[in-house]
């Protein structure tokens, strides 16, 4: 017996609800982007397994558990992407894109990464990005965060939501907390998890956000990044917070929040949740001044931040509006085949026309009902002979004959209510 077919695990279908819910949020997120001048991109799902390697490091969690990799028939080493900053700054040096800065740039897709799958948390899942290349940190920094935040309010999530910042500053301010931080858990290394134990050579400041009980407590005590800045990404992290209270954006600073990457630097904010239980990060971004020159670029600057499209899903209360259509009717035959015309002439004068394949009157009015029409057409022999139909709006049960050539009017009427 052949085995049932079912999606893989972790990756999910977007019906009904789901997919309305999806476009909407791209939809929106490609509008208020543009507001700021952001262009849309697109680039491959997958990439050589270099492209993520060596920028996301051999060390972090996404390379070493999380990514899909496989050897395609010509023998490449290929991955499908787990997010989509690497595969745009391929594009940008690929393209000689250094000469056109500063580049804006927006994008929506599929991702993918091998995890544990559960609510909140997929294998194949979509993400809405923007990305920001040329200016050094500061205004710019600014302007990407006030983007994600208009576009939280735009789908009516950003109550559920907050945000927090924090400055990881710049290599040498780094380089010096990683000394003082290596040397405390040093101190209280039989506390940590074995993960993190592992993590104190390769990427010590990643165990600072650990989900680990142990690690946690550990963590209470630890060295402040904060207290390691040197003065200009002091005065880098306090331009953005006096910007931010200009904006009237509120946010908390978190001296635990951090990118493990090698490449981020100074600003690293997070939009997250109460509401999602363990999938607390809505919306996370950063800045990456060293991604460029580490794939083989000029040094460029650049900022970006990455949202989870099924967490903004899981936080929006109600689903969005979709235009309401109108309904036609027909009673019999001749007038089956004249509704078919019809239908096909409005649509393609750009009304959203629905029409039922088949069932009596009373059958396709319930139709009609059920898809929120606003209005329902309806056409039989009598209305045929008389060049009119008779036009019934549906939330007030109003009933109304139209002459034939003054339809597109009363119905234009009726859309821009
Ligand atoms: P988490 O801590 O939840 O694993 P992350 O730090 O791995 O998140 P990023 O790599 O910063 O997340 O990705 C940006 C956004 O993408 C996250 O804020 C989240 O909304 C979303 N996201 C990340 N991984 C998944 C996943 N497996 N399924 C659904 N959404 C995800
Ligand atoms: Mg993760």
């Amino acid at each position: 017996m052949s085995q049932k077919l079912q999606a893989v695990r972790g990756a999910h279908d977007l019906l009904d609800s789901t997919v309305k819910r999806y476009r909407y949020i791209v939809e929106t997120a490609r509008r208020i982007a543009a507001y700021y001048g952001f262009e849309e991109i697109k680039t491959p799902v997958f990439e050589p397994t270099g492209v993520f390697s060596r920028t996301l490091g051999d060390a972090s969690d996404i390379v070493t558990k999380e990514m899909y990799t496989f050897t395609d028939k010509g023998g490449d080493l290929l991955s499908l992407r787990p997010e989509g900053t690497a595969g745009a700054m391929r594009a940008f040096i690929e393209h000689g894109l250094q000469r056109q800065l500063p580049v804006k740039w927006f994008y929506e897709g599929p991702m993918f990464r091998y995890e544990r799958p559960q609510k909140g948390r997929y294998r194949q899942f979509y993400q809405i990005g923007a990305e920001l290349l040329g200016p050094e940190g500061g205004d710019a920094d600014v302007e990407l965060i006030s983007l994600a935040q208009n576009l939280l309010n735009a789908l009516g999530v950003a109550e559920r939501t907050y945000l927090e910042i924090n400055s990881i500053g710049d290599k040498e301010s780094r380089d010096l907390y990683r000394i003082h931080l290596v040397d405390y858990y040093k101190q209280h290394e039989s506390h940590l998890s074995e993960d993190s134990r592992k993590r104190l050579s390769l990427n010590p400041l990643r165990i600072l956000d650990s989900k680990d009980k142990n690690d946690i407590e550990v963590n209470e005590s630890a060295p402040r990044l904060l207290d390691d800045l040197n003065e200009s990404s002091r005065t880098q992290f306090e331009r953005i917070q006096k910007s931010l209270k200009d904006l009237g954006i509120a946010y908390s600073i978190n001296q635990k929040l951090v990118r493990g990457l090698d490449y981020y630097s100074h600003l690293v904010f997070e939009f997250r949740t109460h509401a999602l239980g363990a999938q607390d990060a809505v919306l996370s971004g950063g800045r990456y001044d060293g991604l460029c020159e580490m794939m083989g670029g000029s040094p460029t600057p650049a900022v970006g931040w990455a949202a989870g499209i099924e967490r903004l899903s899981l936080l929006m209360l109600e689903d969005p509006l979709s235009t309401r259509p109108v309904a036609l009717i027909p009673v019999g035959d001749k007038a089956e085949r004249e509704c078919a015309r019809l239908a096909h002439e409005l649509r393609g004068r750009g009304f959203v026309i629905d029409l039922s394949y088949s069932g009596n009157m009373s059958n396709r009015m319930k139709k009609a009902v059920a898809h929120r029409a606003l209005g329902a057409v309806i056409i039989g022999e009598q209305e045929l002979a008389k060049h009119v139909v008779t036009l019934k709006i549906l939330d007030t049960g109003a009933q109304s004959e139209v002459k034939r050539q003054n339809l597109e009017a009363e119905l234009a009427k009726l859309f821009n209510q």
